[in-house]
C-alpha cells in the first residue's frame, strides 16, 4: 500500500510547527532566565551597598558617641579618687560631663532619625501647615540665643502661604536650618528669614529661605553638604558638637514632601538656605 503522502506532508508540518513553537518557548525562556539573573545580581550588589553603608554608619556613629563617653569617664573617675580641689573645680567639671551627656543625648536622637527616616519607619501624616506659625514660634523660642550671641534678625514674609506638609517634621527642618544659621554665624552678625512663594515653574510651591552671614561652605566641600555624617572644616572649628546628620535628614524631609532643599555660599561670606514645598490646594484657589 502507498504511503498517503498528503497526510504524511501534513503530520511532518505539525511536528515542524511543534519544534519552531518549542524552539521560541525555549528562548524566550532563556531571555528571561537572563533577565532574572541580571536583577538578581543588582539586587544583591545593592544590599551589598546597604549593608556596607549601615556598617559605616554604626562604625561613624559609635566613633561619635565615644568622645562624650570617654570624656564622662575621665570625669568620673576624677571625682572618684577625688583629684579635684577645690567646689568649683568639682562644679566645673561636672558641668563639662553634663554637656557630655547633652552631646550624646542629641547624637542619638539624630542617629534615631536618620534611621527611621533611611528604614521608611518614619510616618508623615500631610495636613495643611502655614510655614509663618512655625517660624514665628521658632524665632521666639530661639530669641535668647541669637541675643546672647548678638546676631540680628531680618524677618520679611513676601507672600503668607499654606502648604501640606507634615507639621512636626517642617517644624524640625526649618529648626535645624535656622540654628545651623545662628550656629555658623559669628557674633554681630544677620540671620535672614523669608516666606514666600517659589516663582516660574516653582510657582505652586512655598519657599522659606534662611540666609545669614557666617562662615559659609568651602567650594570643595559643598559637594557633601547632604551626605550623612558630614561636618565641614571650618564648621568643627567653630562648633564641636555637631553630630553631620542634620542636613541629611532636612533633605529626606524635604524630598518626602515633594519638595527641595539647596543651598548657596561662599566661605567667609556666609550661606543661603532655600526650601521648597508644595502649596495646599486651599491657598492655590486663593491665589
Ligand atoms: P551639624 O551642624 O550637626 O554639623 P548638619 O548636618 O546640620 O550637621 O550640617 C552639616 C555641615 O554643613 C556642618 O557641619 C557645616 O559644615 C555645614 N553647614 C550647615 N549649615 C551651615 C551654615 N549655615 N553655614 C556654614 N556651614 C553650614
Amino acid at each position: 500500500m502507498q504511503p498517503d503522502i498528503t497526510a504524511l506532508q501534513k503530520e511532518l508540518e505539525v511536528v515542524k510547527n511543534n519544534l519552531t513553537k518549542s524552539y521560541k518557548d525555549q528562548q524566550s525562556a532563556t531571555k528571561l532566565l537572563i533577565r532574572r539573573d541580571i536583577e538578581l545580581s543588582r539586587a544583591n550588589e545593592k544590599l551589598m551597598e546597604l549593608d556596607s553603608a549601615k556598617m559605616e554608619f554604626i562604625s561613624v556613629a559609635a566613633h561619635q558617641l565615644r568622645t562624650p563617653l570617654s570624656a564622662i569617664k575621665w570625669i568620673l573617675s576624677m571625682l572618684i579618687n577625688k583629684e579635684f580641689s577645690t567646689a568649683e573645680e568639682n562644679a566645673e567639671f561636672l558641668n563639662k560631663a553634663a554637656e557630655s551627656c547633652d552631646r550624646m543625648i542629641y547624637l542619638v536622637n539624630d542617629l534615631l532619625s536618620a534611621d527611621h527616616i533611611d528604614s521608611g519607619k518614619e510616618q508623615f501624616v500631610f495636613a495643611d501647615v502655614n510655614p509663618k506659625s512655625l517660624i514665628d514660634q521658632l524665632l521666639q523660642d530661639t530669641a535668647p540665643l541669637r541675643i546672647k550671641r548678638s546676631i540680628s534678625l531680618d524677618y520679611k514674609i513676601d507672600k503668607d502661604c499654606t502648604v501640606v506638609g507634615d507639621i512636626e517634621k517642617l517644624r524640625a527642618l526649618f529648626q535645624n536650618l535656622f540654628e545651623n544659621a545662628l550656629k555658623y554665624t559669628l557674633q554681630k552678625g544677620t540671620v535672614t528669614v523669608r516666606i514666600g512663594q517659589g516663582v516660574g515653574d516653582t510657582h505652586n510651591m512655598g519657599h522659606v529661605m534662611f540666609k545669614d552671614s557666617g562662615i559659609g561652605i568651602p567650594k570643595d566641600q559643598q559637594i557633601n553638604m547632604f551626605s550623612k555624617f558630614f561636618r565641614g572644616r571650618n564648621a568643627m572649628k567653630v562648633d564641636t558638637t555637631g553630630s553631620g546628620l542634620g542636613l541629611y535628614i532636612c533633605k529626606q524631609i524635604a524630598e518626602r514632601h515633594g519638595g527641595k532643599l539647596w543651598f548657596e555660599s561662599e566661605e567667609n561670606q556666609g550661606s543661603t538656605f532655600h526650601v521648597l514645598i508644595p502649596l495646599s490646594k486651599n491657598n492655590q484657589s486663593a491665589l
